[in-house]
């Protein structure tokens, strides 16, 4: 077990110092992935939007988001309601 004798001595001392910065590395890579993808999932507020079953428009806060692998699709409150209650 020399190896691991070895490994515990100036690797690990390597790994400890740079486990912060590796670690708050993949924290800053993470945060801006998901502030990214929020900005493009959810649009500023007082936007409207078109229905994508009926073409009915209206503000944001009267629309509901759905989600098609990726892509997002809003409905108006009685298109959704209408294709949840045939979904399930
Ligand atoms: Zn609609």
């Amino acid at each position: 077990m020399t190896t691991a004798v070895t490994l515990s001595g100036a690797h690990l001392g390597l790994f400890m110092a740079l486990a912060p910065l590796t670690i708050g590395l993949i924290i800053y890579v993470v945060a801006y992935m998901a502030k990214r993808g929020e900005g493009s999932i959810v649009p500023p507020l007082g936007q409207t939007f078109a229905c994508a079953k009926c073409g009915k428009r209206s503000v944001r806060e009267h629309m509901v988001p759905a989600n098609f692998e990726g892509a997002v699709a809003w409905y108006c409150g009685h298109c959704a309601a209408d294709s949840t209650s045939r979904a399930s």
